[in-house]
């Protein structure tokens, strides 16, 4: 029986995590959830899987929740500290990081620091902070399991492998709802139309990033870290299918893929089982469906936010904090109808020449870089928002 935590447990990560729990009560049991202002369906959570703890970071909420868990046995605390306390509990065993953004920082360093095992959905933290992370999982002997679908194929063609005979890896992407499409036919492109993702269903955030490649940039960041890689053994492959998840090419000419139907099942369900594989009631891949595979080169012109990330990992030191930051804001922005889809590049283009350039950032650097990004990304967004 693992205990498991999971923080963002009201999100589309989080909600198919404990599908998969409801699914294998002899294998998981949860014992702390988290959410940041669903209160109904944490609520409603907590007292299906009666966790030991629940957080949930909006204090607005706080009342509420205790109120309706009172009786119940099950602590309840409000607050972003919180969230640290939470995934260094005692009584849990893996920690799936499935909150959205950098807020995720400071709870999987936690985690690490209590020697959890963390299935990590949370890419932004890897982002932010990989060199931070990396070497303090290390320090830690804490094991980082992907659940991002990516990832996660690369992960499990590894199996078995020696790092050091990759040649390259093949992140795939499916090009999102604009895949085709030229920057003249993006100008006006309304966040309905980028929120529909022709493959998967997700949170608003990494819909929109999927949208506008920004997703496989943040990729691209976390798999230079997840698998010690150099930014030239990672190619962006586009795949409008989505069933080859992602691909290695070892140093004897060999590629591994790995396939599957789309379902972020698979993947949240490989990292929460590792090192074992369960067997699943998941629909089986039908080769039928999928007559034709395809492959495309990542159009980098229209589509600016992939190379932009490929030059932050390039600078390195706090460059990919501040993507990371400015690229929080932005699609914010964009989903309040504050600034176009193109315009989200200009501004994280602008926020990484014009903000403070560390080359070794401690911990401190990364949360004040992380702070002072938004600051100025905002500033600019308001800008336009004025010109629109
Ligand atoms: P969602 O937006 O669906 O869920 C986000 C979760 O985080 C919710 O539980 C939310 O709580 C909580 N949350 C939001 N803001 C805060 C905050 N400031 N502090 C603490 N908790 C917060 O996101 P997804 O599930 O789509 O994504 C989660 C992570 O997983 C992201 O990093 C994403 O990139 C990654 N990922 C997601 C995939 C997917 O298929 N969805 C695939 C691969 C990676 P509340 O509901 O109360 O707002
Ligand atoms: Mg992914």
């Amino acid at each position: 029986m693992k205990n498991i935590a999971i923080l963002g447990s009201t999100g589309s990560v989080g909600t198919q995590a404990l599908e998969v729990i409801r699914a294998n009560p002899d294998l998981y049991n949860v014992t702390v959830l988290s959410a940041h202002s669903n209160a109904d369906l944490l609520i409603a959570q907590a007292l299906e899987f009666k966790p030991e703890l629940v957080v949930i970071t909006s204090d607005a909420k706080y009342a509420e929740v205790k109120e309706m868990l009172a009786g119940h046995g099950i602590a309840v605390h409000a607050g972003e500290e919180a969230l640290s306390m939470a995934a260094a509990y005692e009584n849990v065993d893996l920690v799936l990081t499935a909150i959205v953004g950098s807020v995720g920082l400071r709870p999987t360093i936690a985690a690490i620091r209590a020697r959890k095992s963390i299935a990590l959905a949370n890419k932004e933290t890897l982002v932010v902070a990989g060199e931070l992370i990396t070497r303090l999982a290390a320090e830690y002997g804490v094991e980082i399991l992907p659940v991002d679908s990516e990832h996660s194929a690369i992960y499990q063609c590894l199996v078995g492998e020696k790092i050091d005979s990759i040649e390259k890896i093949y992140i795939t992407a499916s090009g999102g709802p604009f895949r085709g499409k030229d920057r003249n036919d993006l100008l006006k492109v309304t966040k309905e139309q980028a929120l529909k993702h022709p493959n998967w269903v997700m949170g608003a955030k990494i819909t929109i990033d999927s949208a506008s490649l920004m997703n496989k940039g943040l990729e691209v960041i976390e798999a230079r870290w997840l698998f010690n890689l150099r930014l030239d053994q990672i190619d962006v492959i586009v795949h409008p299918q989505s069933v080859i998840h992602s691909l290695v090419q070892f140093n004897d000419g060999s590629i591994k893929a790995q396939l599957g139907v789309p379902d972020m099942k698979l993947p949240i369900h490989y990292a929460m089982a590792y090192p074992d594989r369960i067997e699943t009631q998941f629909p089986r891949f039908n080769f039928m469906d999928y007559p034709e595979l395809t492959f495309y080169k990542p159009d980098m012109e229209t589509f600016r936010n992939l190379g932009l990330a490929y030059t932050a990992l390039e600078k390195g030191g706090n460059m990919p904090c501040i993507i990371n930051a400015a690229n929080e804001i932005v699609v914010d922005a964009f989903l309040h109808d504050q600034i176009g889809f193109l315009e989200m590049s200009d501004v994280i283009a602008q926020c990484m020449s014009d903000l403070e350039f560390i080359q070794q950032p401690d911990l401190n650097n990364y949360l004040e870089t992380d702070r002072h990004t938004r600051i100025f990304a905002r500033e600019l967004v308001s800008k336009k928002h004025l010109a629109i």
